[in-house]
């Protein structure tokens, strides 16, 4: 049997099903992935932006950083990936779960609803004093975003490296992964935790991992079958079945 096979004939085997997704699977969208050419902004890593360190010293560039990805993200739409992923939700209702680790909001955007974002969402500011969360769609750099309750400074609702997961989403996360007998893991470099750890706990709770990725990861020697194409062309050949 062709690799494809195997993952097509698993994932139609597949009483339950996770899908663990990366910024990969938003690259065919116009989305930059942070480790691809495009991820650079003004010559800033995004490990140097992308933390409570940068963010105490300089919130005006870390903000202005987000504003910019979020001016790409804004125009950006679902692709034949993400469109994939939604017809296998319909199709297997409770039985589907998905994990992103995306802070686009693409997966909701093409309707996926069974799903947590696991490092937040890019349209959420939190205020840094109370903790007051709320959606904001500015794309421009217009001074600090403050609290519309108490005034104070608010900060990007993304988890930021050297962060904690919120602890309710690593346990939903856990329990999904651990009780699937197919883990589909699409774009995602495997080397940000606790994230990748995922795909390991799937595979000690015996589960079958297909992996969608042009390139070799971390995850490649986990996976039972690798199928290296880019997402918006591997997925929806996967379901047409
Ligand atoms: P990454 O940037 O580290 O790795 C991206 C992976 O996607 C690579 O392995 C690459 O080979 C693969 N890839 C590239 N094009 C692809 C395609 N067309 N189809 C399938 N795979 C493709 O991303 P990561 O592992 O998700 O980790 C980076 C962190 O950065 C995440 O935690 C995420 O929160 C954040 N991030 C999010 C976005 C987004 O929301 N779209 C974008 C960039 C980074
Ligand atoms: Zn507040």
């Amino acid at each position: 049997m062709e690799d494809i096979e195997k993952a097509m004939d698993a994932l139609l085997r597949a009483s339950r099903v996770v899908v663990l997704t990366g910024a990969g699977i938003s690259a065919e969208s116009g989305v930059p992935t942070f480790r691809g050419e495009d991820g650079l902004w003004k010559n800033y890593r995004p490990e140097e932006l992308a933390t409570p360190g940068a963010f105490a010293r300089n919130p005006e560039l870390v903000w202005e950083w987000y504003y910019w990805r979020r001016s790409i993200i804004g125009k950006a739409e679902p692709n034949p990936g993400h469109l994939a992923l939604k017809t296998l939700e319909d199709r297997l209702l409770d039985r589907f779960f998905l994990i992103t680790q995306n802070v686009d909001g693409l997966h909701r955007k093409a309707g996926n609803e069974r799903l947590v974002e696991f490092h937040g969402n890019i349209w959420i500011n939190r205020c840094t004093r109370c903790g007051n969360e709320r959606f904001d769609d500015t794309v421009k750099f217009e001074g600090l975003p403050t609290c519309p309750g108490c005034g104070s400074l608010e900060r990007p609702g993304v988890v930021w490296f050297g962060e904690a997961i919120p602890s309710g989403v690593i346990r939903i996360s856990m329990e999904r992964v651990r009780s699937c007998d197919v883990c589909l893991v699409v774009g995602t470099s495997g080397v940000v935790q606790p994230a990748a750890s995922l795909a390991d706990a799937a595979k000690v709770s015996g589960a079958f991992i297909i992996e969608v990725n042009p390139q070799a990861t971390p995850i490649s020697y986990t996976a039972d079958v690798s199928l290296r194409g880019k997402a918006g062309e591997v997925l929806p050949q996967l379901v047409s079945q």
